[in-house]
């Protein structure tokens, strides 16, 4: 078994940053960074934003160079899973089976998405984003259709909706809440980002949930509770994320993917906010503004740029909600 002093669980920012300032306050003795993804940490905003659009690569995300890991004298396990920790024995199982032992742990797993639990759920062409790894393959999806479906109206499906725009795709976007961003409790911003969104060309979709996503062998409909079906090469299922902590009990994974961890659960809301008992006319908003008719018309878009203008990304949306350090 091997031993070290540090012992840090996830190879996200936290994980980066807690390194520097582990090694800046003078902790010494050997450091194993243990992360279940393949790169070393990156910055995830970039993958709604402009690594998803192509505009910046691999390499422009990383938290640190390779030199700052082997120059801080650190051992990186990456693709490396935990299964379990044993506090009193100072250890931690992996999914394939080693065990390390460190003086001291910390914990930084932070999230996975969340899924829907509807039919075609696991369809290639569905995605949720997460990963660098996630993103690259959206990336790659766009590339090849032009219409894409994005579920969930919080950050990731507006920054993805707004991407997916800018890159030239035909993007409805389906909310649940009739208000966009309906966290900040604000119909105003959610009004002016529906005729935000809607001038960009992206149709706007409100109270409106999946009943299913369907194909062959891949994505080519979204079916909606409302009753349209959507054409779609391409979703990505944006509904909040929970943590990535059941290792802590022992019982399974805890995969980035969110896949195995969150199987058989209703995965459509956050426990804290209340189910849809009656469900809402769906509301469609058309090009150039306001919710305009509640059936299932065709949306006039709004005619393309061209690529000229921005896209309603996150930089031009009105009153960016709480999280300040969103970037990017
Ligand atoms: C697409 C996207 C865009 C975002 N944009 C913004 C933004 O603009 N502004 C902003 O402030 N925030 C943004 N965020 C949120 C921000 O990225 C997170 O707050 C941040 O990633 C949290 O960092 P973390 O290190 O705590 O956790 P994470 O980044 O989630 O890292 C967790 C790490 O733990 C690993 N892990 C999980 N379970 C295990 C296990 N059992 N064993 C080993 N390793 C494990 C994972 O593989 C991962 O490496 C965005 C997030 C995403 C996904």
């Amino acid at each position: 078994m091997s031993d070290f002093e540090l012992i840090i669980v996830g190879g996200g920012l936290a994980s980066a940053r807690a390194i520097r300032a582990y090694r800046e306050a003078g902790g010494e003795g050997t450091i194993a960074l243990v992360s279940a993804d393949s790169t070393i940490p990156y910055h995830r905003p970039p993958l709604s934003k402009r690594y998803l659009r192509g505009e910046a690569e691999q390499a422009d995300t990383l938290v640190e160079p390779h030199a700052f890991y082997n120059g801080n004298g650190i051992e990186l396990l990456l693709e490396t899973e935990v299964a379990s920790i044993d506090p009193g024995k100072h250890t931690i199982t992996t999914r394939d089976g080693h065990d390390y032992r460190s003086r001291k742990l910390l914990l930084a797993t932070g999230a996975v998405p969340r899924q829907l639990d509807v039919d075609g759920a696991e369809l290639p062409g569905v995605f949720t984003l997460r990963s660098l790894s996630d993103s690259t393959a959206i990336r790659e999806a766009a590339a090849e259709t032009r219409d894409a479906v994005v579920v969930g109206s919080g950050f990731i499906g507006m920054e993805v909706a707004a991407s997916l725009s800018e890159l030239e795709l035909d993007v409805t976007l389906v909310s649940r809440d009739v208000d966009l961003f309906s966290q900040l409790g604000s119909p105003e911003i959610s009004e002016r980002l529906v005729t935000l969104y809607g001038e960009r060309g992206v149709d706007v979709l409100r109270g409106d949930e999946v009943r299913a996503f369907r194909g062959h062998s891949r994505l080519d409909t979204v079916e909606l509770h409302s009753g349209p079906a959507v054409g779609a090469g391409l979703a990505v299922v944006g509904v909040g994320v929970q943590p990535a902590v059941s290792f802590l009990e022992g019982r399974g994974s805890s995969s980035t993917t969110g896949s195995s961890s969150t199987r058989g659960m209703r995965r459509t809301r956050p426990a804290s906010t209340p189910p849809v008992t009656s469900r809402p006319s769906s509301i469609r908003s058309s090009a150039g503004g306001g919710a305009s008719s509640t059936g299932r018309t065709p949306t006039t878009r709004a005619p393309r740029s061209g690529g000229s203008s921005p896209a309603p990304t996150a930089a031009t949306t009105p009153s960016r909600p709480s999280s300040p350090n969103r970037s990017d």
